[in-house]
C-alpha cells in the first residue's frame, strides 16, 4: 500500500482538514500519478456538505486532477513515467454494458465508479479524490494532457471542460447556432470559450454585469444580466441551445421562454432542490429540456486535444490546500474568477 496525504471532510458539517490514508500499489494495468494540481468543482462542495444525499465520509474530494506518471504496471500500454496526465470524475465502470462499449462510461448501466465519494467495483473500498498527493488509476481511465497547456490551468478541463464540451457537441454548437450559457462560473466560463471556438454565436446570461469584460474577452458576442427583467423580454425566442450551469434553484420556465422553436435547454448545474417545469414552457415552441453528465473517456480525450489545438485553458486562482475551506465559501458567493485550483506542493 502507498501512504497518501490529503484533505478530507470528516462529515457534512465540519470543514476539511488534513487526512492521511492508503491507496493500492499499482496493479498490472495501473498508472501511479503524483498529483500536481486539482481544481475545486462546485460538485465537491455539494457532496462534502451532503447536499445530494448519500455522501460517504471521510471524503477526500477532487475530480479535476492533473499530474505526472511516477510508476506504471507491467501491462500498461499507453503511458510511461514522466507523462503529463489527467483524471476526471470517474476511475472505473463495468466495461461491458452498451454505454461502456460506446464510450459513454458516465452512463454505465451498473454505475460509474466516482473518483471520490464512491466504492470501487469490489463494493467495499472507498475511493478518494484529488485533494491529495498521489493516486493510482487503471490506464483506461487516465487522460493524456496536451503538451502545450500548463497543468494548473488545464486541470479543470477534466470536469468543467468536458461537462460543457459534451453537450455543445451533442446539440451541434457551431456556425449559425445561437448558444446561451447561463451562469459564468467554473463550468460557464469554459462553455463560453468552447462554444466560441466551435464557431457558435455566444451569449452569456449572468446574475449581473460584473463579469461582462471577462465574458467578452473569453469570446462571448453578447452579455446580459438576468437580474434585469428586460433581458427576458428582449431575448424571448432567441436561442437554439441554452446550457444552464447554475448551481442554485432558478426558474427554468423563464429560461425556456428564451428558446427558439425546436430549441433545447440542457441542464448541467445540479441544485439541491427540485425545480417545477410547466407544460406551457415546452409545448409552445416544440422546445426540449435535457440534461447532460460530464463525458466519456474518449470524448474527454477529444476535448483535451481540442483545447490543446485551440490553446484553451481555464482562468484560475491557484491556492494552497490550507485555503480550501475559504475557497468553498467564495465559490458559494460566486466570488471566483473562474476556478480555484489547489497547488499540491502546499500539502
Ligand atoms: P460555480 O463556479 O459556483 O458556478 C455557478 C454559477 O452559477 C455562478 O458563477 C453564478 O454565475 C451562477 N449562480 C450561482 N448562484 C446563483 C443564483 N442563486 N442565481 C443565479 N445564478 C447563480 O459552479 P460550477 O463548478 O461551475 O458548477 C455549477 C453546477 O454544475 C453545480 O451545481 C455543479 O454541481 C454542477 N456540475 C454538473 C456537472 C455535470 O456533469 N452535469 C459537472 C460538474 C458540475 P453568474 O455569477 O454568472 O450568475
Ligand atoms: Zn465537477
Ligand atoms: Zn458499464
Amino acid at each position: 500500500m502507498i501512504t497518501v496525504k490529503g484533505y478530507a471532510a470528516p462529515n457534512a458539517n465540519t470543514p476539511l482538514a488534513p487526512f492521511s490514508f492508503e491507496r493500492r500499489d499499482p496493479g498490472a494495468h495501473d498508472v501511479a500519478i503524483e498529483i500536481k494540481y486539482c481544481g475545486i468543482c462546485h460538485s465537491d462542495i455539494h457532496q462534502a456538505r451532503d447536499e445530494w444525499g448519500g455522501s460517504i465520509f471521510p471524503m477526500v474530494p477532487g475530480h479535476e486532477i492533473a499530474g505526472v506518471v511516477t510508476k506504471i504496471g507491467p501491462k500498461v500500454k499507453n503511458f510511461k513515467v514522466g507523462d503529463h496526465v489527467g483524471v476526471g470524475c470517474f476511475v472505473d465502470s463495468c466495461r461491458h454494458c452498451p454505454q461502456c462499449e460506446r464510450g459513454l462510461e458516465q452512463y454505465c448501466q451498473e454505475g460509474m465508479t466516482g473518483t471520490y465519494n464512491a466504492l470501487e467495483r469490489d463494493g467495499k473500498t472507498p475511493t478518494y479524490g484529488g485533494y491529495s498527493n498521489h493516486i493510482v488509476v487503471d490506464e483506461n481511465y487516465v487522460l493524456r494532457m496536451p503538451g502545450n497547456l500548463p497543468l494548473d490551468a488545464a486541470a479543470p478541463l477534466l470536469c468543467a471542460g468536458i461537462t460543457l464540451y459534451s453537450p455543445l457537441r451533442h446539440w451541434g454548437a457551431g456556425p449559425g447556432k445561437r448558444v446561451a450559457i447561463v451562469g459564468m462560473g467554473g463550468l460557464g466560463h469554459m462553455g463560453v470559450k468552447l462554444a466560441h471556438a466551435m464557431g457558435a454565436e455566444v451569449t452569456v446570461l449572468s446574475h449581473s454585469l460584473k463579469k461582462i469584460d471577462d465574458g467578452l474577452r473569453m469570446g462571448a458576442d453578447h452579455f446580459y444580466a438576468t437580474s434585469n427583467p428586460e433581458t427576458f423580454s428582449k431575448l424571448a425566442g432567441q436561442f437554439d441551445l441554452i446550457v444552464n450551469t447554475v448551481s442554485a434553484e432558478i426558474d427554468w420556465n423563464q429560461y425556456l421562454s428564451l428558446l427558439a422553436v425546436d430549441g433545447t435547454m440542457v441542464v448541467v448545474g445540479i441544485p439541491e432542490k427540485q425545480i417545477p417545469v410547466g407544460a406551457f414552457s415546452l409545448v409552445g415552441g416544440r422546445r426540449s429540456l435535457a440534461g447532460s453528465l460530464i463525458g466519456g473517456i474518449r470524448e474527454t480525450q477529444e476535448m483535451l486535444d481540442f483545447c490543446g489545438q485551440h490553446d484553451i485553458t481555464c482562468d484560475i486562482e491557484l491556492i494552497p490546500i490550507q485555503k480550501v475551506n475559504e475557497a468553498y465559501e467564495r465559490v458559494i458567493k460566486s466570488d471566483v474568477r473562474y476556478r480555484f485550483v489547489i497547488d499540491m506542493k502546499s500539502l
